[in-house]
């Protein structure tokens, strides 16, 4: 790597080089969005879900607050708009590291590279499995890297997005309703033409 031999350094290098310490307060807001549910504000613990938004929640959390009514963002209206998260364990983490952003409890386990806020992380809609950003670019697969399941781009969930990420994720998540109706409707074709048929 570096520019000595002719290359070019990549734009993500020279970001590298660039970035200024993490403050404190980026590192609070760091562990606020990736080691508490977005709604009870208690420790993420299994199992964790995400929404179309790419937030994390506690499942129990969620279940709650949809029985009690309580405030609950409102792209939620049932357990569907969520989906339950498979996750991998960071063996390096220990319950002493909770509030160090540096180690965190889950890792990608396609890259090693950890889920802290510092690599984009996403989520498949399509099968729950989470992984780096990376993992998906540097294989260019069309299935999960973790469960071989394949997957459509607009099942990928970018997680915790900001700015133009957030964007696309609002965007895919209309575009995923669509397709659950369009679903749903050639279901119900494909019942009909059944019925005519058995008549
Ligand atoms: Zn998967």
């Amino acid at each position: 790597m570096g520019c000595d031999g002719g290359t070019i350094p990549r734009r993500s290098e020279l970001v590298k080089i660039k970035k200024k310490p993490e403050t404190k307060d980026k590192t609070s807001h760091l562990i606020f969005q990736w080691r508490y549910c977005n709604i009870s504000q208690q420790l993420l613990q299994r199992p964790i879900v995400t929404c179309g938004l790419g937030k994390l929640y506690n499942k129990s959390s969620i279940i709650e607050a949809i029985i009690n009514k309580e405030s609950i963002p409102n792209h939620i209206r049932t357990l569907k708009d969520t989906v339950e998260l498979n996750l991998t364990n960071n063996p390096e983490f220990h319950e002493d590291n909770r509030t160090e952003i540096e180690t965190s409890p889950f890792i990608c386990s396609v890259t090693g590279l950890e889920m802290s806020g510092k690599f984009r992380f996403v989520a498949l809609w399509s099968c729950g499995c989470v992984f780096s950003e990376r993992a998906l670019k540097e294989v260019n697969m069309k299935t999960c890297p973790k469960c071989l399941k394949s997957f459509h781009e607009m099942d990928v969930v970018i997680l915790n997005p900001s700015g133009e990420d957030m964007k696309n994720m609002v965007n895919r998540m209309e575009l995923r309703k669509k397709r659950k109706k369009r679903r749903l409707h050639e279901k119900n074709a494909e019942i009909q033409n059944k019925k005519i048929k058995d008549i």
